[in-house]
């Protein structure tokens, strides 16, 4: 069994022209599961990482889960209005509009040594704000992982200057 055979692909979700990559059909899947922190893990491993970042929502489900194994620490960078303490900002351009990114100002220490982790990369937005985010706390993003990269989108062009991995690619829609 692949791990990409266990990524389910929802039509028009969640609106006309997208296709979904769905991970709740790896979640649920013990193997697809265990098989997927474990190459995440690996990646990371004695790089001395004290914090791992996910992002909202689907990031925090594996973030978590590294995070623990790797012990470190973890934190969520979630969407605005979500956090309840002193927090700092990063605005993002999307297709149409844009978004933004929020931290709690004391997650992060001088010199935290992070992995910020996702389940997706598409145009890398989303991801380059969130390393301003760390950065602006004075963290180092050490590694930036994700389960799935959308090679096609070329999001890894914003990420140029940090070591990106991830654990299933597709090259085309
Ligand atoms: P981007 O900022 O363009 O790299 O978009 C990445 C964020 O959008 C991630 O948090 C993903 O969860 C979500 N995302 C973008 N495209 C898709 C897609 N085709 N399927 C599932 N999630 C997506």
């Amino acid at each position: 069994m692949e791990l990409k055979d266990l990524i389910r692909d929802v039509r028009d979700f969640p609106k006309k022209g997208i296709i979904f990559k769905d991970i709740t059909t790896l979640l649920k899947n013990p193997k697809g599961l265990n098989n997927s922190v474990e190459e995440l893990c690996n990646y990371a491993k004695n790089k001395g990482i004290t914090k791992v970042a996910g992002i909202e929502s689907r990031g925090f489900i594996l973030g978590g889960i590294i995070a623990e194994k790797l012990n470190a620490g973890f934190i969520p960078i979630r969407k605005p209005g979500k956090l309840p303490s002193e927090k700092i900002s990063e605005s993002y351009l999307l297709e149409y509009g844009s978004d933004s990114i929020e931290i709690h100002k004391d997650a992060i220490q001088p010199g935290d040594k992070v992995l910020l982790h996702d389940d997706l990369l598409a145009t890398g937005g989303t991801m380059e704000a969130a390393c301003k985010l760390i950065e602006k706390l004075g963290g180092e993003v050490v590694q930036i992982s994700f389960l799935i990269e959308l090679d096609f989108l070329n999001g890894r062009d914003k990420l140029k200057s940090y070591d990106v991995r991830s654990i299933i690619q597709y090259g085309s829609e």
